[in-house]
């Protein structure tokens, strides 16, 4: 890295969020548990430590961080939701939220591990038996396993969830699943995988959901993607033929699949739109960096009011998404199913994500277009947020069905 880039970039690291934080989160009006700021506290120590200093060396080679996510299992970080009994950390979605933001805001490929990997555990949390939940979630919990996986879309059935085509069927005493599954986060290093098929016919009824273990016969793990941004999170296809599974390995009711993953998609999005902010911040703290220490025509760029008008913006739309998505949070911590209000969330922080990112690249000029500098990364790793956890198009829907209603 050449002695300017590197200036810009020893300035711009990871900064920003740790300040909010330091100035009080408080003055939204929400009081956050002890709880809360210590699960917190440990994300964001970990992600400075542990995530910042190679997440570009990971985004320019695709590896997945294997050792990284096992040190973030042993801190209960993968489990994040599941309560102390059964081994995790007992976090609230307060808490979720906000270990998301900081984890993402230092490495946006862990923390959409650590997205799906929460919502598979909290899957078996809520809906597996208790024999279940010792085999799997209590090694998982202790972070003795690895990642999990979250398999759902297909390639013929991605917003359509109930288009599924994969099927199982009982044979033996066992299930022989057959299908394939496409884009799964951690689909090449997880433990298990949390996968939706077909029992009982089509439509919404018809699915079921199992865990499948890795190196189970018949499950074969595709390559990985090679990605625009979130590049090195392990996304893989699974092809299952005649994947033997046993008949204990059914999760929840058989034909209630499709329940199971509504119930986790809600919480999942409201952890999407934090991690969304959290590489948002990323960029804001290096647009502020930037604009401070860079001059043009005589005075720094922070001095335009363009600049200036342009920083305003990108702040008050991450307070605004962070309102929105401790709003969720705090509705699903009552009990509240809360989708209209964990859609907007992720609606509204990917949205604004994008937008921060793209400014935070033009107030860089031409070095925002330089890969040595971290918001070229943070710029391509936001895109995604529109697309996954449900689409931008589907949240819209979801949020207008109520409306509507
Ligand atoms: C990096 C990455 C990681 C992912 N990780 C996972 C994972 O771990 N597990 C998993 O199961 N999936 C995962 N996905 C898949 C992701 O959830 C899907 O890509 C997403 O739900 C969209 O499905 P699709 O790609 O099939 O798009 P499609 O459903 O084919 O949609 C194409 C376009 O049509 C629009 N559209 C579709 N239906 C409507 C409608 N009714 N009204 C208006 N517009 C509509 C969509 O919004 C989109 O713009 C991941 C995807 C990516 C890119």
């Amino acid at each position: 890295m050449t002695g300017y880039l590197s200036t810009i970039a020893a300035t711009s690291l990871f900064t920003g969020a740790q300040t909010r934080h330091d100035e009080g989160m408080e003055r939204f009006g929400f009081g956050f548990t002890e709880e809360e700021t210590l699960v917190a506290r440990a994300a964001r120590d970990f992600a400075a430590r542990r995530l910042a200093p190679g997440a570009a060396e990971r985004d320019r080679t695709g590896r997945f961080p294997t050792e990284e996510i096992a040190e973030l299992g042993a801190l209960g970080l993968l489990a994040m939701k599941v309560s102390h009994d059964d081994g995790g950390a007992g976090a609230s979605n307060v808490g979720y939220v906000l270990a998301m933001e900081a984890i993402a805001e230092a490495c946006a490929s862990t923390a959409v591990i650590l997205a799906s990997s929460n919502l598979a555990s909290k899957i078996l949390a809520d809906h597996a038996t208790p024999a279940q939940r010792a085999k799997w979630l209590a090694p998982y919990a202790r972070g003795e396993v690895g990642p999990a996986s979250f398999a759902l879309t297909e390639p013929l059935g991605g917003s359509d969830a109930a288009a599924i085509r994969t099927r199982a069927r009982l044979e033996g005493g066992e299930w022989v699943l057959d299908g394939e599954k496409c884009w799964i986060t951690s689909g090449a290093h997880a433990a298990f995988h949390v996968v939706f098929a077909r029992t009982d016919g089509d439509g919404k009824e018809g699915m079921s959901c199992f865990v499948v273990e890795r190196g189970a016969k018949g499950l074969t793990v595709g390559k990985e993607e090679d990605k625009m941004g979130q590049r090195s999170s392990g996304t893989a296809a699974l092809a299952f033929e005649g994947c033997r599974i046993p008949e204990g390995n059914l999760v929840g009711p058989r034909g209630g699949g499709y329940g199971v993953a509504l119930s986790a998609l809600g919480a999942g999005r409201v952890g999407i739109a934090a991690l969304s902010i959290g590489i948002a911040e990323a960029a804001l703290s290096a647009a502020v960096a930037y604009a401070k220490e860079r001059r043009a025509f005589g005075r720094a760029v922070a001095d335009f009011q363009n600049t200036q008008f342009v920083l305003a913006d990108s702040r008050t739309e991450l307070d605004a998404a962070w309102l929105l998505t401790l709003r969720a949070a705090r509705l699903l911590d009552a009990g509240e199913r809360a989708a209209s209000e964990s859609s907007m969330a992720k609606l509204f922080a990917s949205e604004a994500c994008g937008r921060v990112v793209d400014r935070a690249v033009q107030i860089h000029g031409g070095f925002g277009y330089s890969r040595e500098l971290a918001v070229e990364r943070h710029y391509r790793d936001a895109r995604v947020t529109r697309i996954y956890e449900g689409t931008n198009e589907i949240q819209r829907i979801v949020i207008a069905r109520q409306l509507l209603a």
